[in-house]
């Protein structure tokens, strides 16, 4: 496990406000052992990535689907946030934008107005997944495809066509995607277990559920792993939830601790020790078209998605979770 996983752990049991943090010169804050210096350390390596905080590339690209059925559980965020944490360490990322909300491409900043060619038009065979691909402004690894109004209507436009629940895995194969190599695909799901989320779980190995640490945390989790086993034994064996994250976490409040404990007595070992604090910098961002790791490089909202990033590469390569 990674050191920055371990002070993860520890910032549990700290209030977590992360307003209280801003960038400052590192210069000024030599020592790594204050949290204000680990933070100055980690906006430095955000501002200024290096050969030395290269994450390892996966054996094979890993494609992650990050579903729950719940809404503002923080799917979207931590589609877009981690893959901002995993690009900025040297991986090329591309999420796939899966809700007709479009929120996540417009947390990258990519445009997904009505007509471009996005996530709806690959489902439909009428573009190339190559096609629709468009860079992030924030990153040069980081790249999306957006999803647009059309996408609400998928759903039902789904119901009567071939291979319905297929059509995902059949639009991003690695020859549909052109010649960039990508080492993670992350696909954010809209709040429903309808078709969208279907084809996700589809062309998906690994899903990641976020977890609200809240009241009714687990509400619904029970649905949603009936669904993946059953597209586990009907469409997709190699499925499995790989990593489970806790988001919105207030250690101010007992609750956080309870929900915490109670989803790691569920999930075992496939909860990351990593925790997202709730911060008002991971929820400012997205105002500005950007993720926190571009909004505040030092906030804890970052620093928190960073170490669940270097986690995430981590035990892919331990599990061997490559992916097709
Ligand atoms: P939906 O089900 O509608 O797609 P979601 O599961 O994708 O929602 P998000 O959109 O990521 O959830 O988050 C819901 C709200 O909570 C957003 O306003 C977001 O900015 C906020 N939020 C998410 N994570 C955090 C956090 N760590 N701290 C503070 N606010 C957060
Ligand atoms: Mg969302």
């Amino acid at each position: 496990m990674s050191g920055g996983s371990e002070s993860a752990v520890s910032r549990e049991t700290e209030a977590v406000n992360d307003d209280d943090f801003f960038p400052v010169p590192v210069d000024s804050f030599p020592s790594m052992d204050t949290p204000i210096g680990a933070a100055a350390h980690r906006a430095s390596q955000v501002l200024h990535p290096s050969e030395a905080n290269a994450l390892p590339k996966p054996r094979e690209r890993r494609v992650l689907t990050i579903a729950n059925q719940k809404g503002g559980v923080g799917k979207t965020t931590t589609a877009v946030n981690l893959a901002a944490a995993l690009a900025v360490q040297g991986l090329t990322v591309l999420v796939i934008d899966l809700d007709p909300q479009g929120n996540a491409s417009t947390a990258l900043g990519v445009p997904h107005h009505s007509g471009i060619a996005s996530s709806y038009e690959i489902l439909l065979g009428e573009v190339t997944a190559a096609e629709a691909v468009q860079q992030s402004p924030h990153s040069e690894r980081l790249f999306c495809i957006p999803a647009t109004i059309d996408l609400a209507g998928a759903e039902i436009e789904l119901v009567s066509m071939v291979a319905r629940e297929n059509r995902l895995r059949n639009a991003v194969t690695k020859e549909a995607l052109g010649d960039r190599e990508y080492d993670y695909i992350i696909i954010d799901c809209p709040p429903s277990l309808g078709l969208l989320t279907v084809n996700a779980l589809v062309a998906a190995k690994e899903v990641l559920i976020p977890i609200q640490c809240e009241y009714y945390a687990l509400e619904g989790v029970g649905q949603l792993l009936r669904n993946i086993e059953l597209v586990q034994s009907h469409l997709n064996p190699a499925l499995h939830v790989s990593t489970v994250l806790l988001t919105m976490y207030d250690g101010r409040t007992k609750l956080a601790d309870q929900v915490a404990a109670e989803v790691r007595q569920h999930f075992g070992d496939a909860v990351l020790r990593s925790v997202i604090p709730r911060s008002v910098k991971v929820s400012e961002a997205p105002g500005y078209g950007t993720t926190v790791l571009d909004y505040d490089p030092g906030s804890r909202g970052a620093m928190s998605y960073l170490d669940a990033g270097r986690e995430l590469a981590a035990r892919g390569l331990q599990d061997n979770q490559g992916n097709r």
